[in-house]
Parts: C-alpha cells; structure tokens; sequence
C-alpha cells in the first residue's frame, strides 16, 4: 500500500506520490531561536521525524530541510507586537546573534535526546537575506505588492486564491474583520515583505536592500530557504495548525506569486496541539514546560516521545504528569521485554523475520503512530516468534519508532538495579548541560567520575550511550 497523508490543502486523505520517483522534499518549519523549546514545540519535530524515518524505511531519498528563524518574527504572527528576537536579547542582556546560538544549541539538544534526527539540511535565516530579497524582487515584478509607510507589502487581493489552506474566504477578507494596527495595510491580511522605516527603532540586525536598510517579514524566509534547497515545487511542508491561516497562507500566497507555478508544496501535514489543562502552550506567554523540566522530574526524553508516539498526530493531547508516567511505565516495560528476548535470543535466526504489513499499514494510514505502536506489542507478546527474530524486527520497526532498541541492547551488562540506572542517566545528563555550556572541565569530571565506577561512555550523534566494564 503507497503512503496516504491527509492533506491540510484540500482536507482529504490522499496518496502521497511524489513529484520525482523516490525522492522525497520536504520541509518543517523550525524554530524560532528566542527561548527554549517547549514541549509542544518538540510534538511538531516528533511529526517531522516520523515523517522522515517512514519515508526513509519505505526507500525513499529524503532531503529534510528545517529553519532557524533567527530574525523578523513578530510576537504576533501578523506583523504586530515585538521582534521576539530583540525582546529577548534586550531581557537576557546579550546580542541577538549570542541568543540565537544559544537556543539553537539548546534546541538541537533536546531533538538529539529524543531521538529525533536532525535534518539534511538546517538553516538560518540571517544567513540567507540575499535569497530573500531575490525572491521578494520577483514577487514585486510580477505586479504582487505595494510600499506603504517604508515598508513593502504582499497585496492579497492580487492572488484569488489566497487562503485556500485554511479555507478563508476572500469576501470575508476583504470585510477586514480583524483588529489591525498597521494603518498602512490596505486589506488587514496583506503582509510585509520587507521592513524598513518599521516601528522597531531598535531593530539589531539590518540589511541593504532594492527598498531600503531594513529586514525581512517573517514568511518570505521559509519560502525562499525552501526553494533554495529543494527547488520552486517539492513534495512536503509540515508544522503545526497554528501555521495554517496566516504563516502557510503566506508563504503560499508569496510563493506561487513569485514563480507562477502551483501547487508550489503538494502536500501540507499539519499536527494539532499539545495542550496543558486543555490550554495552549505558548513560548511567549512565559509559564511553559520544557525537556528539561521532564528530566529535572526524573522522565527520560525518550518517555516523552514515546507518550507523543502514543498519540495521533492530527489529534490533540493533553498533557499531565499522570500520563507522562503512564509512558514511561511502558517504555520500561518494552525495554525490559527486549532485555528478556535479548537474554533468550539464539545466536541464529529463522528466516524471514516476522510479516511487518499491520505496521507497515499503520504508518502507511496518515502516519498512525499509536497503532504502530500496538503492533510492536503485539509482537513482543508474541511467544511463537523466536527471540531473535522478535528482535529483528522491533529494530526494524524501531527504525521509525526511534525510542533506540538497539542503542539499548547495546549496552551490557546494564545495572539491575533501577535507581542505579537513573542516577547513571542524570550524570550523563548534566554532562551534556556542562558540553553546552562550553564548561568542558566539569563535563570531563562527570566522565571520570563514571569511568571510576567501570562506566564508560560513548558520544554518538543521537545521545550518549553507555556500558558497564566491570
Ligand atoms: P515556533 O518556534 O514558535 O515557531 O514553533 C515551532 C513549532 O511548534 C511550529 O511548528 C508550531 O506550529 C509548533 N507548536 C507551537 N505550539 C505548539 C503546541 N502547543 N503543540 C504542538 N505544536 C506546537
Ligand atoms: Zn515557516
């Protein structure tokens, strides 16, 4: 059975069938570099790595791009409020540039210990200002925007389609039915391409450009880094629902105006929210949950995905601690499973290894994580299958899973004994705190410390894994 996706454009399940046999473009937008992650941030990167990791394992060549928005995000999505950016170096009192690595550092920390892998390519907006203000010419040669007030404008009116994701409609538009603050905007939907003479005097970074010194709007990043890297038309866009009415819209809108061509992304993979106490987490409303607090609480990353994995994407979660508990019960118990079958399994197997098409199935259905999940079960509950071969082929099934099975069995001789086990983990933990912070003593401290308890550990690109010698 080929892959079916529910299609955020156009609301249907559909067969996914890309533009190039075999190959897979796809891109997720990324973060954006202020703060940490929260935990529902991490559920839009848990999706994109799903995506990858089931196209990969089905054969196809995926070149993954992701963003770092490092510039020209508003705190409102619609050009209003602050430079998220700016606000958060004048509060840490540190330069934009320092922020941005800073959290990209902590960002990539958090996805590398759930398991998520990074992407093909990864890349900062600052970094490509001259692919924008290309883009943002051809947008302007087509006749698609207007100067107002020192800043450039996409006009919507000139796109019938405009808001066709998130099925808007254009008499509802024009009625301007939001609460605007940009007077210069002819239409309250309409957005800037570029910012020159804006309301932020103390913009830090700014850039030459054909409309003046000034910086980009928020959505001509993604378009032009994406075209950039997997051409004018590719396969996926993904990222979560709050993205569908003004970000995508935009970034559509801007896209197909500049290359003429549609669809300019075939298929839109939208996930729904991580709630807390059914309200939504949000990086600027402050009080938010991050990885870190989860370890801090004596969760593993790895029990946070898998509670994630535990849920349809396009369904919302709620998160509560007595859930989070609930996974990492069950992840222990998987990964005591695996310990027997590793205890029990014969040097040979029988061939072929388990029939895996209920899983492969269940991926093939829109991504559906809990039942791939079910079916992994179901094998290791399986006693006619042989421990080898039930190995076998929750390692393949774990290829997508990520919850690193075999990463596990790798480890020998693990301790009995739990407590033991934790503490080993919250050690290795605040090593990796101390790499981040470039505090290399007291991470080559922790190491040794270890070492003298006949713990080794062996840094690998998904997380630190580590053996007992003694
Ligand atoms: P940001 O760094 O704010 O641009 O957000 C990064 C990603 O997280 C985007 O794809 C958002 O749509 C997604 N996102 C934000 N809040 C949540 C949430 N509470 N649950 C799930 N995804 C979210
Ligand atoms: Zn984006």
């Amino acid at each position: 059975m080929p892959f079916h996706f529910f299609n955020t454009l156009g609301r249907t399940m559909q067969v996914f069938e890309p533009l190039e046999t075999g190959k897979v473009g796809f891109y997720g937008c990324g973060p954006t570099v202020y703060n940490y992650a929260h935990i529902g941030n991490l559920r839009a990167y848990v999706l994109h790595d799903i995506i990858v990791r089931s196209l990969r394992r089905a054969g196809y060549e995926v070149n993954h791009v992701m963003n770092i928005t490092d510039v020209g995000h508003l705190s409102g999505d619609n050009d209003d409020g602050e430079d998220k950016m700016v606000k958060s170096a004048a509060e840490r009192g540190k330069s934009v540039l320092e922020i941005a690595a800073m959290y990209t550092d902590a960002f990539f920390k958090d996805t590398d210990t759930m398991n998520i892998l990074r992407p093909t390519v990864v890349c900062k907006a600052t970094d490509h200002i001259p692919d924008m203000i290309a883009l943002i010419q051809r947008i302007e040669h087509n006749g698609y925007t207007y100067s107002a007030g020192g800043n450039l404008y996409f006009d919507i009116s000139k796109t019938p389609n405009y808001g066709e994701l998130a099925l808007l409609r254009m008499e509802d538009l024009q009625a301007g039915a939001r609460t605007e603050v940009d007077s210069n905007k002819r239409n309250p939907h309409d957005f800037v391409l570029w910012f020159t003479k804006s309301k932020f005097e103390n913009q830090a970074l700014v850039w030459d450009s054909p409309w003046g010194r000034g910086y980009p709007g928020w959505h001509i990043e993604c378009s032009a880094m994406s075209m950039r890297y997997l051409g004018e038309q590719f396969d996926i866009h993904a990222g979560g629902i709050d993205h569908i009415p003004i970000h995508h819209t935009n970034e559509i809108a801007q896209s197909e105006a500049a290359t003429g061509k549609k669809p300019w992304v075939k298929y839109w993979l939208h996930n729904e929210f991580l709630v807390l106490d059914r309200e939504k987490m949000s990086k600027s409303a402050g009080g938010f949950l991050t990885l870190q607090k989860l370890v801090d609480n004596g969760y593993h990353p790895l029990d946070y995905r898998y509670f994630l994995l535990g849920g349809h994407y396009r369904s919302q979660m709620n998160f509560s601690w007595d859930s989070l508990d609930g996974a990492k019960n069950s992840r222990k118990s998987l990964m005591d499973k695996i310990r027997t079958l590793v205890e029990k399994a014969q040097s040979s197997s029988r061939s072929p290894i388990p029939n895996l098409d209920a899983f492969n199935k269940a991926l093939e259905d829109d991504l559906n994580t809990p039942r791939a999940l079910a079916e992994l079960w179901g094998l290791l509950r399986d006693s006619t299958i042989e421990p080898t071969d039930a190995l076998a082929a929750a390692f393949d099934m774990d290829e997508v899973l990520g919850l690193g099975l075999r990463a596990f069995c790798e480890t020998e001789k693990l301790p009995e004994d739990d407590a033991e086990r934790q503490e080993i983990e919250n050690i290795i933990a605040k090593r990796a705190e101390a790499k981040t912070a470039k505090d290399f003593a007291s991470a080559d401290k922790l190491r040794q410390g270890l070492k003298e308890r006949g713990i080794v550990l062996e840094d690998r690109p998904d997380g630190t894994i580590w053996r007992k010698i003694q």
